[in-house]
């Protein structure tokens, strides 16, 4: 199968011929129709996330349908349409996964991380923790749910029920947030890159009451901001952004450092928290809701060998929305 391929962080992806996997007991193997390119793959291949297992293939927004089915799996069928997530595997045992926080287990492995992903032709996957999808979404359109979707959904939980809703950073993650905030009757306050004005009218086009320049106050101050841009700075003027008892969420699994800053932005009972991974049930409650809002993504497609310019157009913000690598059989 075709399969991209990080050798070296730092480098580009390289394009290669490997054997297609065979699916172990519990596992299906997936004909990959599409798989989004999240912020998280641009922090593996440029070696800011470490743990990655190398040579690897990366991609954890995966959708396809089932090609093979490996020793006792019951939940799906050939040829039945599936999401694959970021998390791949964890081990049930420790005390993270017995306190339903399996996001947290110490033994978790990640697709397209610690796993190989999805920026193949085929992949394979744990049955435990796939999805179905919803038939509503074609192949691109439900890729980037798997991760800026589930991600942005559990962000949008530990945000709280406040109904003024700040969003820095306003990609991928946040146009699915936009949504769903706005399903549940909040407003929306969109901070981009200063000058991004494109990114900025997405915003509104999606239903934000207010969108300017990540340095700039809101009109009004807010009850809980997200942040998914990996900026450390945004987290004082997030903070600042913020009314008494307010929540500032870092949404993103890498990000610069935060610079210091008067603990009087933080006192009133501010919080500042981060989110790490998804638990299957943010997985399956986000999947359930999504076609109810509906949610719908603003896709830029790319064939699977492009991989390199996605991540580059990424990397530059020249993405609006998600980026979607699909391979030929794929439905865009
Ligand atoms: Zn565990
Ligand atoms: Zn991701």
């Amino acid at each position: 199968m075709l399969a991209m391929v990080v050798d070296n962080p730092g480098k580009p992806l390289r394009k290669v011929e490997v054997p297609t996997p065979r699916p172990g007991p519990g596992q299906l193997l997936i004909q990959v129709h599409a798989c989004a390119v999240c912020r998280t793959d641009l922090h593996i291949v440029d070696g800011e996330l470490t743990q990655a297992k190398l040579p690897l293939i990366p991609g954890h927004e995966i959708v396809g349908t089932v090609a093979k089915l490996g020793h006792g799996v019951s939940q799906f069928k050939i040829g039945e349409r599936v999401g694959v997530p970021w998390l791949g595997w964890t081990c049930g045992s420790c005390s993270y996964c017995q306190s339903s926080q399996e996001n947290l287990c110490d033994h978790a492995r990640f697709t397209g991380y610690t796993l190989a992903g999805g920026y193949a032709e085929y992949t394979v996957a744990d049955q435990r923790f796939c999805f179905p999808i919803a038939d509503s979404y074609s192949d691109a359109e439900a890729a980037p749910l798997l991760c800026a979707g589930l991600i942005g959904y559990r962000s949008l939980v530990k945000a709280g029920n406040g109904k003024r809703l700040g969003i820095y950073g306003f990609g991928a993650a946040a146009h699915i947030v936009a949504q769903v905030a706005k399903y549940q009757q909040r407003e929306i306050y969109a901070f981009t890159r200063p000058g991004d004005n494109q990114a900025q009218q997405f915003a509104m086009s999606l239903g934000a009451t207010w969108a300017g320049d990540s340095s700039e106050s809101p009109p009004h101050k807010l009850d809980a901001a997200i942040i998914f841009a990996p900026a450390g700075e945004l987290v004082p003027q997030a903070l600042k952004a913020v009314s008494k008892g307010g929540t500032v969420v870092c949404g993103g699994i890498h990000m610069s450092d935060i610079p210091s800053f008067p603990y009087s932005i933080l006192w009133e009972e501010r919080t500042i928290t981060s989110v790490a991974n998804l638990t299957r049930s943010d997985g399956a409650e986000f999947m359930a809701l999504a076609p109810k809002v509906p949610v719908r993504c603003e896709v830029e497609t790319f064939p699977l060998a492009a991989a390199n310019d996605a991540l580059h157009r990424l990397r530059s913000g020249k993405i609006k929305g998600a980026a979607v690598l699909m391979s030929s059989v794929a439905k865009i």
